[in-house]
């Protein structure tokens, strides 16, 4: 007689940023294990979904209330069902994945979560950059415009460009001229280099690279409106050079390695 799994469980699993190599060994074994998946459809590729058991249910959580998600999952484990809740990306970055687990807490749903590679960093390697350069910038600041998700006043986009710190803009790219004004805004100069990689590691990935002056009218041209990363820094061209790191400096001495004299 076959013994009724009763320990269902959810696992949140970030997806990648479309490239379906992208997910993590993690994540390929819970989507190979999982009974049932709900994944976000708007963004997740759905060739994933090929490495569920044949008949595996999947959901697309883009028709979905969050109520109806978690009453898929709170049905599905009282049958001992293991979840898979795929998110594009990385789930901690504009995942909406909190209220899960507040309302999974509260029904003592046991959960777990895998990260994923977010699209900021897909970007990056889209356009080989490194965010954290010596005398450039040793900050990453990740945000939004506000849209119908309101953004805190103190964390408005011309508030942070004051740092002209290294910058990936998300959620953004259909209103480029307002980024634009606000970065102009916070101080930097129209001549700071910017960059849009719009669907970074899925086939029809779209780079346009550009100042603060110019990026608007490329990606109107473009016709670019959704799904695409806002670079923004001297980390992208650095004018004036940047200073080698000190790690791989033959004179600089540490736990792992003595310098030499310089
Ligand atoms: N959790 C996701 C972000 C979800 S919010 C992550 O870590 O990437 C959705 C936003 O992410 C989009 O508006 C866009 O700004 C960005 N995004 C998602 N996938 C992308 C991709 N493949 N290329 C560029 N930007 C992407």
């Amino acid at each position: 007689m076959s013994q009724k799994k009763t320990n269902g469980e959810v696992i949140f699993v970030g997806a990648g940023p479309g490239d379906p190599e992208l997910i993590t060994v993690k994540g390929v074994r819970a989507l190979e294990r999982a009974d049932r998946v709900i994944y976000a459809g708007s963004l997740v590729n759905p060739e994933l979904l090929g490495l569920c058991r044949q008949g595996t249910p999947v959901h697309d959580s883009a028709h979905l209330t969050l109520e109806e998600v978690i009453s898929l999952m709170s049905e599905g484990t009282s049958h001992g069902e293991t979840i898979v809740r795929l998110h594009t990306g990385d789930p901690s970055m504009y995942g909406a994945i909190k209220e899960q687990f507040d309302h999974l807490d509260q029904q003592s749903i046991p959960y777990s979560v895998i990260p994923g590679v977010s699209s900021v960093f897909a970007a990056a390697a889209a356009i080989k950059r490194e965010f954290t350069l010596p005398d450039i910038s040793q900050t990453l600041i990740l945000t939004r415009l506000a849209g119908r998700t309101p953004v805190p006043e103190r964390e408005a986009l011309a508030k942070l460009a004051k740092h002209q710190a290294s910058m990936a803009i998300f959620l953004s790219v259909q209103d480029m001229q307002s980024v634009v004004d606000a970065l102009l805004e916070g101080g930097y100069p129209d001549s700071t280099p910017i960059a849009v990689i719009a669907k970074a590691s899925w086939p029809d990935e779209e780079i346009l690279q550009g100042t603060l002056e110019t990026i608007v009218e490329k990606v109107k041209l473009a016709g670019i409106r959704k799904q695409a990363q806002i670079l923004v820094g001297d980390f992208l061209d650095p004018a004036n050079g940047y200073a080698r790191s000190k790690l791989y400096d033959p004179t600089f001495t540490h736990e792992y390695r003595q310098g030499s004299k310089p």
